[in-house]
């Protein structure tokens, strides 16, 4: 039987026991345990370990660092089918896209750590008895905050990236979903890191954010999240002079040209939708497909769509589980009902599944208006939006018409095509042919309005660093 831990906090080495907000089941609306909820003492304590930590931590040998961080990630790797369990349990998805996030983690951990022996500096050249030394030095501590949709594998993103670099973490993961960030930390402090290193804390967003961040102690601030609390965040963290990450939403286009299967793209693009039940910051939202095609494509998406099965993430055979929160909910429903009002056609699904647990069908709707709010906003939910366009022209016009710039998807079989695609679609993230936004090795992130610093590869390692010329005179 799938089993939820007890919720702790973590500062200095020691697990902390706190009363605090009930942690809910979406797929029964039952109650699953209490997220624990920091003092303003328990943050400066983590505050002060956090500074220890760092201390520690940036004097320890690079190699060492990583032989730590890799053991951290075997453990996880053991124990995946168990924090799987706990993830479902609290965020709804499916068990198995649970397990594929958590070694996703992995993944990321185990990059980070090894390029982490690669944070070169370098030498130039200069006039004889001169040398000039570039020194990447770790930032210092880190305020980190991880949103509820990707439990584990979001959270593991900014602990990679910090320790690998040399760092120590203040992290504040979600409150709805906290097992998978409690999991994480629990296998870091399971095979010995450091005192200090990582801390772990819960509560009030607004409070702890607002406490951390002018810190002098806190040295970088990490956020996933909505934009305007990423604009919130990233405000504070300018006006103590912070560097950010800022890794926000997105509502991305994905541009069908008309020399691709219709029917097999139709059938992939709901499956890419149902990832995480679309509460994915790089999910596959507003389609646009080349007019000789579109209603051949239209078609097997729904037909794909209405076939998949809803149900708790816990039973193997589901596919869809529920949505994370009842906010969801609400939102799916203002935005079907504005598009239908606007003359959208329903394809698929549409309206909330039974009364208890959060469950919404994978809803395809087709000839929104450019006004619908569904095509403004970002729906963070099972909803897909296929519209026609005329030319390659139009569709990356109608791409980019948005504040947003996260991901983007095209397909098509030509190299011109996609070479123009890659030249003027504005994202951090363009995936061609296929519906997968990042790996560990690449840097992830947006422009515009989906915010910026990088996530993964060599750039988001060396966002955790700060660079030092050292000038040296030879006497
Ligand atoms: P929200 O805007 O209330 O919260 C978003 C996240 O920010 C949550 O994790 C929350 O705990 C945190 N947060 C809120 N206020 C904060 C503060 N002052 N300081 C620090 N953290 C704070 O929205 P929500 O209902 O939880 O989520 C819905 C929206 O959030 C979605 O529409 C989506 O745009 C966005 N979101 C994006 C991602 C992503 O991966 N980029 C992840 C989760 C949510």
């Amino acid at each position: 039987m799938a089993e939820y831990p007890l919720i702790e906090l973590y500062i200095d080495g020691q697990w902390k026991r706190a009363s605090g907000q009930p942690i809910i089941n979406p797929a029964d609306e039952s109650v699953l345990g209490t997220v624990p909820t920091a003092t303003k003492a328990d943050l400066d304590d983590a505050l002060a370990a956090a500074e220890k930590g760092f201390a520690i931590w940036r004097s320890t040998a690079p190699a060492k660092r990583a032989q730590i961080i890799l053991k951290a990630a075997a453990l996880i790797r053991e124990r995946v089918d168990v924090m799987a369990a706990a993830m479902t349990l609290e965020q709804g998805k499916p068990i198995e896209q649970a397990k594929l996030e958590i070694l996703r983690g992995c993944d990321i951990i185990e990059w980070d750590a090894t390029e982490g022996l690669r944070l070169y500096g370098r030498v130039i050249p200069s006039e004889p008895g001169m040398r000039h030394t570039v020194l990447r030095q770790p930032i210092g501590p880190v305020a980190a905050f991880s949103p509820w949709n990707f439990p584990m594998s979001s959270p593991a993103r900014k602990v990679a990236g910090a320790l690998s670099a040399g760092c120590s973490i203040i992290l504040k993961a979600s409150e709805e979903t906290p097992a998978g960030a409690f999991q994480l930390v629990r296998a870091f402090h399971d095979v010995g890191l450091p005192a200090g290193v990582l801390n772990l804390v819960f509560g009030n967003p607004a409070e702890i954010s607002e406490y951390l961040i002018p810190q002098s102690r806190i040295r970088l601030v990490t956020f996933t999240g909505s934009i305007p609390v990423g604009k919130h965040l990233a405000e504070m963290a300018g006006r103590y002079m912070k560097p950010a990450i800022m890794e926000l939403g997105g509502h991305a286009p994905v541009i069908v040209c008309d020399d691709v299967d219709p029917v097999a793209t139709g059938a992939a693009s709901a499956i890419g939708k149902s990832r995480n039940a679309g509460q994915v910051c790089v999910a596959p939202t507003r389609f646009f497909v080349q007019e000789s095609i579109y209603e051949q494509f239209a078609q097997s998406f729904a037909e794909r769509a209405s076939q998949l099965k809803v149900g708790n993430g816990l039973d193997p055979s589901t596919q869809l589980g529920p949505l994370a929160n009842s906010r969801r909910i609400d939102a799916m429903e203002t935005l079907v009902a504005d598009a239908k009002a606007k003359g959208a056609r329903v394809l698929a699904g549409g309206q909330r599944i039974g009364n208890r647990g959060y469950f919404f069908p994978l809803t395809v709707l087709a000839d929104l208006p450019d006004d619908a709010r569904a095509m403004n906003e970002e729906p963070f939910g099972p909803l897909a939006l296929v519209n026609p366009v005329k030319t390659l022209d139009e569709a990356i016009e109608k791409a980019n018409a948005l504040p947003f710039g996260l991901a983007a998807y095209a397909f098509t079989k030509s190299a011109s095509n996609a070479e123009r695609l890659a030249e003027s679609v504005e994202v951090g993230n363009l995936s061609i042919n296929h519906f997968v936004a990042s790996v560990a090795e690449t840097p992830f992130g947006g422009v515009k309005d989906s915010g910026y610093g990088r996530e993964g590869g060599t750039e988001g390692l060396q966002c955790y660093t700060v660079v030092k010329n050292v000038s040296h005179k030879t006497l």
